[in-house]
C-alpha cells in the first residue's frame, strides 16, 4: 500500500522525522487560506498522486502569496498530472498539500529498501539529491552509500556517521542528519515498510533554530501483509489512486495487477503466473494482466477474477492455467461455469487444467456447453490463446 506524500509526512514526523509544516487541500480556497495560516514569505504547492516526478511534471509550484498560492492550486487541481512514474495516461489530481517553503542550501537523498542478498533493510544515501535515483545507481552507483542494518538492533550510530559524512553533509548539521536517519530507521521497521525514500533531504539556510535537516518529499509504502498490524495506516489507503479493477481484485483477496496486454490470465501460483505470461510473450501475445488466484481460492473468488479479466475491455481472449493441488480443478472449472453464466462471455476461452480433481473438472467444463478451447499443456495453451486473440481480433475487425 503507497501512501500520499503528506500522509508520510504525517506519519514520519511521529518518529522524530523532520518535515516543514504543511497543510492538506482539497480545493482553490483552502490552499489560499493554507498559505495564510503557514505564515511563511514561501510556501509550495503540491500536487498529492502516489506517484514521483511532479516537479517537472508542474505538479509542485512555488508561491509568494495568497493569491498566487490559489492560482497555483487552480492550475494543478482536476489536471492529469503526466511523470515518468504515471504512464502516458497520467493522474487526476484530487488533492494538494501546501506546505512552508525551504531556503534550500543543498538537496540529497536518503531511502530504505529491503535488501533481498543481505536480507535486511539497507539504508542508502546520496548527494545527488533530488534526481532520479534509479539514474545515479545506474550511471554513478559509487555516488551511492550503503549500510544495512537489523530491524532489531536499529541503524547502528557510526554507521549514520560514515553515510552523513560520505555524502558532504556539513559538519555542524552532520548530528542532526544522523538523527534523522536514525528515525527514519525506526520508521520503517515499526511501520512494516517496504521502501521509505526521502528525495530531497535538504539542509537549509537559515529558519528559526538556524539551518536545519529536513524532508522536503517524502515516499512510504507499506507492507500488505502487515497491514493487519496498522489499522490506523489502513485509513490512509486511497482507493481513488488505484486501479479500479485492482481495488475489486483486493476485495476477493486476489492478487492482481493490470497490464497492457490483451491476453487475460487466470492462474494459481505467483511463480506459474510469471512463467505463463512469459510463455505467452513467447508466441507473440502480450498478458493482459498478473493474477494469482492463489492456492485455496473458492468458487467465489474464481468467479470474481473471472469477472475481473472480462472487465477489462483491451482483454481479447482468456487463458486460465491451473495445476491442481490444494486448489482443485473442479473448484476452479464451477468458478469459470459460474462467472460465464454471470458475465456474457464474449471472448474466447482457453483452458488448461492439471493435479488434483482434474478429470472430474473437465467432466463439468464439458458438461456446462460453454465454447472452450482446451489445451494439453503450457505452450498448448499459450499458443491456442494467442491465435484466438488473433482470430478474435480480426473478426472485429471485419
Ligand atoms: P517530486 O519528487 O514528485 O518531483 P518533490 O516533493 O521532490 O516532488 O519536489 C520537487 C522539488 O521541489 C524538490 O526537489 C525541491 O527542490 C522543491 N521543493 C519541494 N518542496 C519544497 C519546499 N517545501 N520548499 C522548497 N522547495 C521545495
Ligand atoms: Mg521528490
Amino acid at each position: 500500500m503507497k501512501l500520499h506524500e503528506f500522509q508520510a509526512k504525517q506519519v514520519l514526523s511521529r518518529f522524530g522525522v523532520a518535515v516543514p509544516s504543511g497543510v492538506e487541500c482539497k480545493t482553490v480556497d483552502e490552499a489560499r487560506a493554507a498559505h495564510t495560516k503557514l505564515g511563511t514569505p514561501v510556501t509550495v504547492v503540491k500536487a498529492q498522486i502516489h506517484a514521483g516526478g511532479r516537479g517537472k511534471a508542474g505538479g509542485v509550484k512555488v508561491v509568494k502569496s495568497a493569491d498566487e498560492a490559489a492560482q497555483a492550486a487552480g492550475a494543478i487541481l482536476g489536471k492529469k498530472l503526466v511523470t515518468h512514474q504515471t504512464g502516458p495516461e497520467g493522474q487526476l489530481v484530487r488533492r494538494l498539500w501546501v506546505e512552508a517553503g525551504s531556503a534550500i542550501e543543498k538537496e540529497y537523498y536518503i531511502g530504505i529498501a529491503v535488501d533481498r542478498e543481505s536480507q535486511l533493510p539497507v539504508m542508502m544515501a546520496s548527494s545527488e539529491g533530488g534526481m532520479e535515483i534509479e539514474e545515479v545507481a545506474a550511471t554513478h552507483p559509487e555516488k551511492i552509500l550503503k549500510a544495512p542494518f537489523s530491524p532489531s538492533k536499529g541503524l547502528a550510530k557510526s554507521d549514520a556517521e560514515r553515510l552523513v559524512k560520505g555524502i558532504g553533509v556539513p559538519a555542524a548539521l552532520q548530528p542532526k542528519a544522523v538523527e534523522f536517519m536514525s528515525a527514519l530507521a525506526k520508521a520503517f521497521c515499526e511501520l512494516d515498510c517496504s521502501l521509505a525514500e526521502i528525495n530531497p533531504l535538504v539542509t537549509t539556510k537559515d529558519g528559526p533554530a538556524g539551518p536545519a535537516v529536513l524532508a522536503l518529499d517524502a515516499k512510504i509504502n507499506l507492507d500488505d501483509n502487515a497491514l493487519f498490524r496498522h489499522a490506523d495506516l489502513e485509513k490512509l489507503r486511497d482507493l481513488d489512486e488505484e486501479a479500479p479493477l485492482e481495488v475489486e481484485a483486493s476485495k476477493y483477496g486476489l492478487n492482481y495487477i493490470k497490464l497492457d496486454g490483451n491476453i487475460g490470465c487466470m492462474v494459481n501460483g505467483a511463480g506459474l503466473a510469471m512463467s505463463t505470461m512469459d510463455v505467452i510473450q513467447l508466441y507473440g501475445g502480450m498478458p493482459a494482466n498478473f493474477l494469482d488466484v492463489g492456492g485455496g481460492a473458492t468458487a467465489e473468488q474464481v468467479t470474481a477474477a473471472f469477472k475481473i479479466l472480462l472487465a477489462d475491455p483491451n482483454t481479447e481472449a482468456v487463458l486460465v492455467n491451473i495445476f491442481g493441488g490444494i486448489m482443485k480443478c473442479d473448484v476452479i472449472a464451477e468458478g469459470i461455469i459460474t462467472a460465464a453464466k454471470q458475465v456474457h462471455l464474449t471472448v474466447p476461452l482457453v483452458v488448461r487444467l492439471e493435479g488434483t480433481n482434474v478429470e472430474l473438472g473437465k467432466a463439468k467444463l464439458e458438461k456446462s456447453g460453454l465454447p472452450i478451447i482446451t489445451a494439453s499443456d503450457l505452450d498448448d495453451a499459450a499458443s491456442k490463446a494467442v491465435q484466438a486473440a488473433k482470430a478474435a481480433k480480426a473478426a472485429k475487425g471485419k
